[in-house]
């Protein structure tokens, strides 16, 4: 099974912003929009030196940083297909660093290091219908994805979007959302676990949305990108939709430090996370004791 897993191919060559190629120096990039998403979540637009073009992948981060407060891994949420001079990352406020990036405003400036990890393989995902299962903030990377394809419709199969959050409240990009339901070319279903009194759409876990669609096994790719807890029940679904470990990839959220392979936080057995991740096949993961 090994045998047909995807080359790991790592992209930490050194950028070379304000003259500098370390690997561990952040270049100084400056918010030029943020706006509130939900209760947790802001999305903010950043703009390197020059507008320099950020070169990612979808499914590959950033590490963000302020000086005095700390660094963490953030994935890219535009697609390289809209990613010019700025790109978008969509954060949650979750402890130290979050918190204070939460209240930046556009003009002020952060600490921009990568892109960094192994993305998802779009030559392996193109002429495939691709099944994507995000589950809450997963729909932030899960976005970098789909809208590449979009803009690139014609050289993908079907795409079909299972998508899970907690409640209504913390859908993330609603306009975005309708816009996909009018389209055609994707079909989109969203599910709540708790719903309130002005849901109107499917509710239960991400899983329950699987008997909903049919795939054509043999050529569909599956991706799902969220908490452990849900990802280990939708590869279950993948795999009895008749994917093989090697058809299905996930994004694994281990804690970070570095984001080049160096100081270990993010090992898996005897894969780093940062650099050999944190896109995997479900194959490879089986390979690790440690990873699920
Ligand atoms: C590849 C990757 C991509 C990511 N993409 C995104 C993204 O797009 N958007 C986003 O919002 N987040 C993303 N994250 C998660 C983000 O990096 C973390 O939430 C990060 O810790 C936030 O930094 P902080 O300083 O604000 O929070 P921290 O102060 O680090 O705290 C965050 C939470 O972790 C807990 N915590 C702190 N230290 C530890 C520890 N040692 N062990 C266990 N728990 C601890 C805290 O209590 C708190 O609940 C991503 C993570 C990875 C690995």
């Amino acid at each position: 099974m090994l045998g047909t897993m995807t080359p790991l191919e790592t992209t930490t060559t050194p950028r070379k912003y304000n003259g500098t190629s370390s690997i561990y120096l952040p270049t100084v990039a400056t918010i030029t929009n943020a706006y509130t998403e939900t209760a947790m979540e802001k999305v903010f637009t950043v703009r390197l030196p020059g507008g320099e073009n950020l070169n990612h992948n979808p499914g590959q981060f950033v590490m963000v940083s302020i000086p005095g407060v700390g660094e963490a891994p953030i994935s890219v949420m535009s697609s390289p297909s809209r990613t010019g001079e700025t790109f978008d990352l969509c954060i949650r406020k979750a402890g130290d660093l979050t918190g204070v990036l939460h209240d930046l405003v556009p003009g002020d400036q952060i600490g921009i290091r990568g892109p960094f990890g192994r993305g998802f393989p779009l030559e392996v995902f193109k002429g495939k219908d691709i099944l994507v299962a995000p589950g809450g903030l997963g729909m932030a990377p899960a976005r970098s994805l789909i809208d590449e394809i979009l803009d690139n419709r014609d050289q993908y199969g079907r795409l079909i979007v299972l998508y899970g959050a907690r409640n209504p409240a913390e859908i993330l990009f609603r306009d975005t959302l309708r816009e996909w339901r009018g389209r055609d070319d994707i079909d989109l279903l969203v599910t709540v676990d708790h719903p309130d009194e002005s849901w109107v759409g499917h509710i239960g876990v991400i899983t329950r949305l699987f008997p909903r669609v049919q795939i054509n096994p043999f050529n569909t790719v599956g991706i799902t990108i969220g908490p452990p807890i849900m990802y280990r029940f939708v590869i279950i679904e993948m795999l009895g939709k008749g994917l093989n470990p090697t058809q299905i990839w996930m994004s694994f959220e281990r804690r970070m430090k570095c984001g080049v392979g160096k100081c270990g936080h993010c090992q898996v057995n005897h894969r780093y996370s940062c650099q050999d991740g944190p896109a995997w096949t479900y194959a490879e993961a089986l390979a690790f004791e440690e990873a699920l």
